[in-house]
């Protein structure tokens, strides 16, 4: 017989578009061991370092003490154990929301929510850089769905007038992230904010890359932007500055009892274990403590320096202060941003090249992400040897 899957993964390879694990024998942090060999580590969403912070590894282990691993249940049947209340009390008093959901993973709550949202007959309007999790709900949904290119609050506008016209008293949601998860901006929220309000849609915001990061205490984009009360649907996820697992909804308190009674990934797969609540939720008072606020100013002070030294390839918009922790540096061809890659690892650094389909096709680039846990040295390091291999590629 045929084997089909080696040749679709030979046309991959052809391509320089195959992709493979590699295997981390320590713990995350700003220096991790592969192969035997420390590198320092610029690939990591964990940007606060608090994957492997005590406090959280002492609540994962006190809860494992009195709760065991598993949760035996899906949350609606006896899975919902104090830990999962707990930390969703604590997420809705972080975000100033009535009330708050957890999902097993930022992917699950999107899967789980937008679905629950809006269905066939229904108009999404998805921003065209939105994380696979997005794309992938809002088709599942069933819903007509716009994509708008990038930002574009004027093309943006146009769909809401269409769909006024063309689907009137239907469900209008409006997807976007709040930091791009591969280029590192921010949504324009205030007017997304005015648009939604102006043509009554309802709007979901992903917080994922912001929370932790951006805001008073970490809250995201919406809390910096003081306009919280406008975004209908908050999303994050617990797996990156969190230092955890899972993914979240905060809201209405009508909207999180209706996805505990229809969102499919929430009801239908077992509860998160519950000693990953209790450090999801050991994050969050984290966050909240003035310590948190400090560590918060330290990542900021970190992506300071990293928009500093940064080389510029005159592919990359430089300029004006940076908006994220996440510096994508834009080669172009896969194959030069896997080279340059794998020259970074050979000088110690891991980071690294993101392709299509993640990024659109001759936008392939390295994907920095700066830490609160990486010294001032590590980052003037990398930006050296990024600006020499560049240079040596030419
Ligand atoms: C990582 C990510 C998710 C998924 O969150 P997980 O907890 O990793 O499943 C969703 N949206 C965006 C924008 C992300 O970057």
């Amino acid at each position: 017989m045929r084997d089909f899957f080696q040749e679709q993964l030979e046309q991959l390879r052809a391509r320089s578009l195959d992709r493979h694990l590699r295997e981390i024998s320590s713990a995350q942090g700003p220096e991790i061991e592969i192969a035997g060999r420390r590198l320092i580590n610029f690939s990591s969403n964990d940007y606060l370092g608090l994957a492997n912070d005590l406090r959280l590894r002492e609540a994962a282990i006190a809860a494992i003490g009195e709760f065991g691993v598993g949760a035996g249940a899906s949350r609606l049947i006896s899975g919902t154990q104090s830990p999962h209340l707990r930390l969703e009390s604590a997420l809705a008093k972080w975000k100033r929301t009535e009330a708050a959901l957890c999902f097993s993973s930022g992917y699950a709550a999107a899967l789980g929510t937008i679905p629950a949202l809006v269905g066939p007959g229904d108009v999404i309007l998805l921003d065209k850089l939105c994380h696979a999790s997005l794309i992938d709900a809002a088709k599942l949904s069933g819903s007509v769905l716009r994509v708008f290119p990038h930002n574009h609050l004027g093309k943006l506008e146009s769909h809401l007038a269409w769909a006024q016209r063309e689907h009137a008293g239907k469900r209008v949601l409006i997807v976007t992230e709040s930091v791009f998860s591969m280029d590192g901006d921010r949504a324009p929220l205030r007017e997304l904010v005015e648009l939604k309000k102006h043509f009554g849609a309802l709007l979901m915001l992903d917080e994922a890359h912001a929370v932790g990061v951006i805001g008073p205490n970490g809250r995201g984009l919406a809390a910096a932007e003081n306009v919280s009360a406008d975004v209908d649907v908050q999303m994050g996820t617990l797996s990156k500055a969190l230092g955890a697992s899972g993914g979240y909804i905060s809201g209405s308190r009508s909207l999180i009892e209706w996805l505990i009674n229809r969102a499919r990934s929430f009801i239908y797969s077992t509860s998160p274990p519950p000693a990953i609540a209790a450090a999801a939720q050991a994050a969050i008072d984290f966050l909240s403590s003035p310590a948190g606020e400090e560590r918060r100013l330290l990542l900021w002070k970190r992506i300071g320096s990293m928009q500093e030294l940064l080389p510029n390839n005159g592919l990359n918009k430089k300029g004006n202060a940076a908006n994220s922790a996440i510096f994508p540096w834009i080669v172009g061809e896969e194959q030069a941003a896997l080279d340059l890659a794998s020259g970074l690892q050979g000088e110690g650094f891991l980071v690294p090249a993101i392709r299509s389909p993640t990024v659109a096709k001759g936008s392939a680039r390295l994907r920095v992400t700066v830490t609160a846990a990486h010294q001032e040295q590590q980052i003037r390091s990398l930006c050296q040897a990024i600006a020499r291999l560049s240079v040596a590629s030419l």
